[in-house]
């Protein structure tokens, strides 16, 4: 190989990314006798196997050729009408045409990244914020501003015109969060639709969870509340946590001159969706089988979340806090400011238990006591187990 010309392998956009320090401890997590709370993924027990094989068998059996030949960038026209169809209600109605499917609600934040993102543009994202949202984001280079939570979710008051300036979006996770497993309060998402069209802000929202309810009351959607209110609400689904995510199956919801840019920026990157998903998935919930299927994965998950809490009351020191949610996988602890995440991780791991730390949740400003703990795979005695090994790393209150 001649070494005597300097060049460069990878773009500067591949050289800024770098694989998280933290993602490294967590392959450790793979081995069987490790306790893990740190993955995000669903519990297998939810993905309805013969169902999925059932409707693949029947989209092969009776339309091969259509499933395995190309297809349209915008998505299979049934499954856009399904999904127009499921989320329109009342004072909403949704046109199939407003409706792109996309390879999993991931890719919908990438290609949103490409849409708004230039080198330095302002984005606001909650503090904390989804993990990926942020690594996909970061590839265009925003300038981050946080938008502070509490207990209610994010802080609409806080949207000052300082922070809104020259934003080219805020994107806000209203059900069950990724991290914290809250929910923004529904004079909240009032109050941040009204905000948003005023300083003409776009909203994204992300909602993979909204059907895991399995505690308080259904909230309108930011969609269904912004639209009234003349604001851009760009709402994103997925069927990864409601039938199974090996699918890599989702959907854009958005007014059409941002679906058209967005079909664009799809026929770039991969064509299409695989036709033959998008066909079994359809065949799979036309007749209304997550009707059936959903509250079986709802009670599942309340019962998981349930471990967790008592597990958490009995075990946590009485200084720790943490958040009680109301669907989803998640629970969010906050320990004393003493206590570093990332050391304690390294503790845990030591003693085969393993949780994701804060600090990678928030694009600014990361505060080091903060974990998340997600529930939903691990048996009931290991959750109870692995709880009791933290508390014990953690150790007791100090006294006053
Ligand atoms: N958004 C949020 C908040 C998530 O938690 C996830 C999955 N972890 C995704 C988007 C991506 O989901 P998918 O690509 O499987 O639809």
């Amino acid at each position: 190989m001649d070494t005597s010309v300097s060049r460069t392998l990878f773009s500067q956009r591949a050289n800024q990314l770098t694989s998280s320090a933290i993602r490294e401890i967590l392959k450790i997590t793979e081995r069987p006798e490790v306790t893990s709370f740190a993955g995000g993924l669903p519990s297998p027990a939810g993905f309805p196997v013969p169902e999925l094989r059932a409707a693949f068998d029947k989209v092969l059996a009776t339309q091969g050729a259509t499933a395995l030949q190309y297809g349209r960038t915008e998505g299979y026209t049934p499954l856009r009408e399904w999904v127009a169809q499921d989320l329109s209600r009342p004072g909403l109605t949704i046109d199939p045409e407003e409706v792109l499917i996309v390879s999993g609600s991931q890719q919908a934040l990438d290609m949103l990244g490409k849409l708004f993102i230039d080198e330095g543009s302002p984005v606001l994202v909650e503090a904390p914020s989804y993990l990926g949202a942020l690594q996909s984001f970061s590839q265009f280079q925003p300038e981050y501003r946080a938008v502070p939570t509490d207990a209610l979710g994010l802080v609409p008051d806080a949207l000052s015109d300082d922070l809104v300036r020259d934003a080219r979006f805020i994107y806000v996770l209203p059900n069950f969060q990724n991290p914290t497993g809250l929910t923004l309060d529904q004079a909240r998402r009032q109050a941040l639709v009204e905000r948003c069209a005023r300083a003409g802000l776009p909203i994204i929202e992300d909602d993979p969870y909204g059907e895991l309810r399995y505690a308080g009351e259904p909230q309108p959607g930011l969609l269904e509340l912004g639209r009234p209110v003349g604001a851009t609400v760009i709402r994103l689904g997925t069927f990864s946590k409601v039938l199974a995510p090996g699918m890599r199956l989702g959907y854009v919801v958005a007014p059409r001159h941002i679906i058209s840019k967005l079909v664009q920026i799809k026929q770039a990157t991969d064509l299409h969706t695989a036709s033959v998903t998008q066909m079994a998935v359809y065949e799979a919930v036309r007749s209304g089988f997550l009707r059936e299927h959903l509250p079986k994965v709802r009670e599942l998950y309340q019962r998981q979340c349930g471990y967790m809490l008592d597990a958490l009351q009995e075990y946590f020191p009485s200084d720790a806090h943490w958040t009680r949610p109301e669907g989803g996988m998640f629970i969010w602890v906050t320990l004393r400011d003493s206590i570093d995440t990332t050391q304690l991780l390294q503790a845990a791991i030591q003693r085969n238990v393993a949780f994701v730390p804060g600090a990678p949740f928030y694009a600014v400003n990361a505060p080091t006591n903060t974990l998340r703990l997600s529930f939903v795979t691990v048996p009931e005695d290991r959750i109870r187990a692995g709880v009791r090994t933290l508390g014990e790393l953690i150790g007791p209150a100090p006294a006053r």
